[in-house]
């Protein structure tokens, strides 16, 4: 029987899961005939959507759409003032991820030139449609009535003329007999199920791999069995994650026999959806090992992301605990026994091989793994004397003894995620996160031994939970950022709650003073694991609590984001971590025990220049009564932008070209410590760099016209050069003292 794998179009590289710019730069049209044809759609559809000529046709509408006096974002006025420079940004960014050692700053360089470019691209060319790095286009997804209703509708399914042109011909030309939905269902899956339905109406039609870190149809089969719309186009879902079940279909579709023999499924006999039962898995050490081998083209980079290897270490284990209220994710898992840790010296034996075989790091995708095994797999790491670097999850644990943690420490292991949720005792018994004798003294002990072993401990934090009051998420921020002054090696997250279907907290959900769910369709085509929920006596405000949540973690973990930045903290986090970039980072700092993102700041004592990603617009007045000109600048290296007068932009134009400090100090007019201090203030948020080390100057920085919204004065940029006299130094001084983001 003829096999195909249909698999989604969803975020950049997965959602930064596989960031791979040589798979991106060369996929090409899929070709009929091959199993795995589709393996690169979504980097193809990427591909398309980031090419230099699409980036021009964007900024060219949104050219057309701005109009003068209104307010735009000041990155907004860049592009439009010197597009060229933002498609050489595009165009450098899904390269630049890759780089996982070059740190959080060239992170968020790509990452934010790409939501620029993605929030352009919704206002413009994709509209009504929001594209999103995270997901694609942003499309309901949750309902099988929506899914079915519009996945061939032009017009509702944004991915249709895509398809069209690159997958169906794949499908037309060779019609498979067994169609495998890759993943979660998407519009994309969907659209190519139903043309394969179409072209061959008896290929049975299966979806696999569906559960990811917390989504999974297992979570939701009660309502599976009721979704007959699903299962008009669909002939079965493998409720495990697992090779066996797939096999087993396969045979029993090849031989004709009853599909009430596979186990570990759901699937469709006429009118009606049967369930088997589940078997347990048997689960082979490397099952869930994901790596590839390393590529000559990112020789250049420190850590490029293939050098990291992904797997579950304990493939046949669930989360040992398993008592968190609001938590569903062991319910992923029916086919695992539970608890069965054990091994400890041939799963080192594995980490050990990866890295002979090449691999720098390994991020295990474990739930929470008791310490005492990991203390024994650390043990057995060092007698093997393995290089590898490694990350891990477990749980908040008074078993995390301080010889546990300095084995760890001594065995490579550079983060360690541990669910940590609320510092407040009575939001944290509701969750029934832990045991007795749990307190805040535990966890800065667990913190401190961990720092003090080179170990970075991550804690994912959970706000909203119901009941939650604003003074209970005050004493968890507070105990966060108390801990990160502490022990700098600490990073977090915070997670607004997802309420989850699968979970006792929606069970019982009047325990906790729910008063009201919504689901976002009826419960017979509902393909999520989350609704929405209220709390009649303290209300969930989904808006407040993020964009609280987003400010607090700029300000004590990202200090040196701009305020204004487009892409939101909490989703820089996610796709920093989802790329494993953090846990490299983390290595890093804790080679050299310098935790903090050092300041931004040019070496004085060498030539400098103004930064080659500069684009400073002017000569404008900020309104009609002004004198004095101005100019409105932006930053493409750190995204920061500014004002500044007629004199510093003569001091930027001066230093188009490499000069020494004394030379500018001559050109302005200005002391060298005066001019220093401007200078200064200028590499700060990287408008001047060390002419040798910093940025590569692949282009000059750009003077282009005023932006639409000020009035312009006569004349295009370049800016003159200007001597400043000694009185408008203070002025100067102050113009740049107000250089925040805009
Ligand atoms: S410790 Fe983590 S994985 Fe385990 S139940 Fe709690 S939240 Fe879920």
């Amino acid at each position: 029987m003829r096999q195909l794998f249909l698999y989604p179009i969803t975020g950049l590289y997965n959602e930064c899961h596989d960031v791979d710019h040589a798979a991106l730069r060369d996929a090409v049209p899929p070709t009929a005939g091959d199993p795995r044809a589709l393996a690169d759609v979504n980097n193809l559809w990427w591909q398309h959507v980031l090419e230099p000529e699409a980036v021009r046709a964007a900024v060219g509408m949104l050219d057309r759409l701005m109009r003068p006096g209104d307010a735009h974002p000041a990155a907004w006025e860049a592009i439009v003032a010197a597009p060229e420079k933002f498609v050489d940004e595009v165009v450098r960014a899904p390269r630049a991820l890759v780089d996982l050692g070059a740190g959080p700053r060239a992170a968020f360089r790509a990452l934010e030139t790409l939501q620029l470019y993605t929030d352009i691209h919704s206002a413009t060319i994709g509209r009504p449609f929001e594209l999103s790095l995270q997901e694609g286009y942003v499309v309901n997804e949750l309902s099988s009535l929506e899914l079915v209703q519009s996945a061939l509708v032009p017009g509702s399914n944004p991915y249709l003329p895509f398809l069209r042109e690159f997958v169906f011909p794949v499908i037309e030309d060779s019609p498979p007999d067994i169609a495998w939905i890759v993943g979660r269902i998407k519009m994309s899956t969907m659209a190519m199920a139903m043309r394969i339905k179409e072209v061959n109406p008896s290929c049975h039609v299966s979806v696999v791999g569906h559960s990811s870190e917390y989504y999974s149809l297992n979570k939701i089969t009660k309502y599976l069995r009721t979704n007959s719309q699903l299962f008009s186009e669909i002939d079965s879902i493998v409720l495990d994650d697992f090779d066996n079940t797939p096999r087993l279909l396969r045979e029993a579709l090849e031989g004709g026999d009853p599909l009430e023999s596979v186990p570990n499924l759901m699937y469709r006999e006429g009118d009606r959806i049967h369930q088997t039962g589940y078997v347990v898995a048997d689960r082979a050490l490397d099952a869930d090992l994901r790596s590839a081998p390393p590529r000559d083209e990112y020789a250049d980079m420190t850590a490029p992301s293939l050098s990291v290897a992904e797997t579950r270490l304990w493939p046949a284990a669930q989360c040992y605990w398993n008592n968190c209220n609001f938590c569903a994710i062991n319910r992923r898992y029916n086919t695992l026994p539970r608890n069965s840790f054990s091994l400890e010296h041939e799963r080192a034996e594995l980490m050990l091989r990866l890295a002979e075989q090449g691999t720098s790091y390994l991020w295990s995708v474990d739930e929470a793994i008791p310490p005492v095994n990991l203390g024994i797999l650390a043990q057995e790491l060092i007698a093997l004397g393995s290089p590898l670097v490694w990350e891990t999850r477990s749980k908040i644990d008074r078993n995390f003894s301080p010889e546990i943690c300095t084995d760890l420490g001594k065995s490579g292991l550079r983060e360690i995620r541990l669910g940590f949720e609320s510092a407040s005792p009575r939001v944290l018994a509701l969750m029934g996160k832990y045991p007795e004798g749990w307190s805040l003294d535990l966890v800065e002990k667990i913190v401190s031994r961990f720092h003090a072993a080179g170990v970075s401990v991550h804690f994912p934090t959970i706000v909203g939970f119901p009941g939650e009051t604003p003074e209970e998420r005050r004493e968890t921020y507070e105990f966060l950022e108390h801990l990160v002054s502490q022990y700098p090696s600490v990073t977090f997250n915070v997670n607004i709650l997802g309420f989850d279907v699968a979970s006792k907290l929606f069970e019982d959900y009047e325990e906790f003073g729910v008063t009201t769910l919504r689901w976002p369709t009826p419960t017979k085509y509902f393909l999520g694991n989350l609704i929405d929920w209220d709390c009649a006596e303290t209300p969930f405000d989904y808006g407040r609590l993020d964009q609280e949540r987003n400010e607090f973690m700029r300000q004590v973990l990202y200090p040196w984001m701009p305020a204004s930045a487009s892409i939101p903290p909490y989703i820089f986090y996610r796709l920093t971590e989802t790329s494993r970039a953090t846990m490299v980072w983390k290595s890093q700092r804790a080679a050299t025990g310098r935790w903090r993102e050092p300041a931004l700041s040019a070496d004085l004592s060498q030539e400098i220049r103004t930064s080659p990603s500069l684009v400073a617009m002017g000569p404008f007045k900020k309104s009609s009564y002004a004198t004095e000109e101005h100019y409105a600048c932006y930053v493409w290296q750190t995204h920061h932008a500014f004002e500044c007068d007629g004199p510093t932009a003569g001091l930027l134009e001066f230093l188009t070209e490499p000069h020494s400090l004394a030379e500018a100090a001559q050109a302005t007019g200005l002391t060298p410590e005066e001019t220093g201090a401007v200078v200064r203030a200028l590499s700060a948020i990287g408008a001047v760099v060390t002419a040798s080390t910093d940025d590569v100057p692949v282009s000059l920085p750009v003077f282009a016209p005023a932006p639409r919204r000020w009035h312009a004065l006569a004349g295009p940029a370049p800016a003159p050069r200007k001597r400043i006299s000694a009185q408008r130094k203070q002025d100067l001084t102050l113009t740049l003292g107000r250089t925040s983001s805009t």
